[in-house]
């Protein structure tokens, strides 16, 4: 048996990686931090300090240098590529801060695991929504552009009957879990070659609240017929139920990398709450401050519970003559493109969005997030959802750029949702003193780094 250290300049004192049945465990505990380097069983796995140690394809290096521009990997890829790329190939429950690089762990890995001689798919990547599955598929093409390696967006199309589509030749299909259902339902989507299958914010596609029922359909129908494809799991949030459930569903040898909660949050980003009084003077904020400073600054996403509330919201600024553009689920799909992509180009500033861009979506110049309502569990709206709080900040703060959050008060309930949100991650929400204050806004966001 060898078990090898990882090397220990690499991993982050912030994960704990464990192989659950594995017999070859070795802790390395370093007195500064609470640090478990842990090997996998019977498999070494070194951290990677360069993407060459990975034995990346030249043509996939040449994506991640030329095309991507990334220069080492970051803490999570380090510690987790070797895990995907090296045989034995296991399963794989990982979690890593917001905006840490784990969609680049995932694509590595398809890329890496595709045969490009083999015309047959080969990796399916599953989002929870539209906006993910095409981010993530844009980041996989710009990555394996030199690869020559075929890839499918699975998302739904109003346009396409599934029967009038063609056999998916593609190597890799990226899409959302409704339409990779029906395609294989449908015997349009073929699993006999298929090598490795992501989750991407598997909490969310394994909760019971979320989809659990249709993402199991999906693995076990894929495990009947390739019994050895590789699994991986990746969120920024696991909470305890999901994470003793996802182990079921993988490998018994499986391997984890799990963060504490507590440390969960975004340092760079400052989080900040702002006592109004009513609906009227939370429309004035957004008006006069975020309006006011959020240009200086970059982008906002302003984050609402509803669709109702965002259209409320949307009018108001309208009629007080300020432009923004709205994403929610009930548009039409090519609208949703369309604003996002607009976003994407910078040719909007604010984005009013419902829960739909909470998760991944990936924008370095979104430096501010408005939670103009604070998110909470569907089934009982005065239970925080500390997962989705997670999310939504972790728009701003993009691989460690600075950002900042205004959490928008108005009255008891959301004092105490707040305060429950605070002691879930053990964090202290700054105050803002007076809302009508542009001088306190002022100072918030010097301190946030962002004047
Ligand atoms: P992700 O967490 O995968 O959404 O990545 C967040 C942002 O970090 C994206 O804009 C990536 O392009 C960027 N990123 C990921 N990995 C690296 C890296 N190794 N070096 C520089 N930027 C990276």
């Amino acid at each position: 048996m060898v078990a090898k250290p990882l090397k220990p300049n690499s991993p982050s004192s912030l994960f704990e990686s464990k192989q659950p049945h594995g017999t070859g465990r070795i802790g390395s505990r370093r007195q500064d931090s609470n640090i478990k380097a842990v090997t996998s069983g019977d498999t070494p796995y070194t951290s990677a300090s360069t993407f060459e140690e990975l034995n990346l394809s030249p043509e996939l290096l040449k994506g991640v240098y030329v095309e991507m521009k990334f220069e080492k990997p970051s803490k999570i890829q380090a510690i987790s590529l070797p895990m995907i790329l090296n045989p034995p190939f296991k399963d794989l429950i990982a979690q890593a801060h917001n905006g840490s690089g784990k969609t680049t762990c995932f694509t590595l890995g398809m890329l890496s695991r595709v045969d490009p001689k083999l015309k047959a798919p080969q990796a399916f990547c599953i989002c929870p929504t539209r906006e993910l599955a095409i981010q993530n598929l844009e980041v996989l093409r710009k990555m394996g552009k030199y690869t020559g390696i075929t890839s499918e967006c699975g998302v739904p199309m109003d346009h396409i009957p599934i029967h009038q589509r063609p056999p998916i030749m593609a190597q890799v299909v990226i899409g959302t879990l409704g339409t990779i259902k029906s395609w294989m339902s449908t015997k349009k989507l073929g699993v006999s070659f298929l090598k490795i299958l992501v989750f991407d914010e598997a909490d969310h596609m394994l909760a019971e609240d979320g989809f659990k029922g249709e993402s199991l359909y999906i693995m076990e129908n894929i495990k009947k017929i390739s019994s050895h494809c590789q699994v991986l799991l990746f969120s920024a949030t696991f909470n305890d139920v999901v994470k003793n459930f996802t182990s079921m569903v993988v490998n018994d040898d499986h391997n984890q990398l799990f963060i504490k909660k507590e440390e969960l949050s975004l340092e760079s980003v400052k989080q900040y709450k702002v006592n109004v009084p009513d609906e009227f003077a939370k429309v004035m904020v957004v008006k006069d401050r975020i309006f006011e400073f959020g240009e200086r600054v970059g982008q906002t996403i302003i984050f609402v519970r509803t669709r109702n509330s965002a259209t409320m919201l949307h009018r108001s600024l309208a009629d007080l003559g300020y432009d923004c553009t709205t994403i929610q689920g009930a548009l039409r799909q090519e609208d949703r493109d369309k604003i996002v992509k607009e976003f994407k180009d910078g040719l909007t500033q604010v984005l009013i969005s419902t829960d739909l861009l909470a998760r991944g979506f990936d924008q370095q110049q979104v430096n501010l997030v408005i939670n103009y309502d604070l998110p909470v569990k569907h089934d009982n709206r005065t239970a925080p959802d500390c997962e989705v709080y997670l999310h939504r900040i972790g728009r701003a703060g993009r691989f460690g750029c600075k950002g900042a959050v205004f959490n928008l008060l108005c009255g008891e309930t959301d004092n105490m949702i707040m305060s429950k949100i605070e002691s879930h991650f053990g964090t202290k929400v700054t105050e803002v003193p007076d809302w009508r204050s542009e001088d306190d806004f002022k100072a918030a966001l010097r301190s946030a780094g962002l004047l």
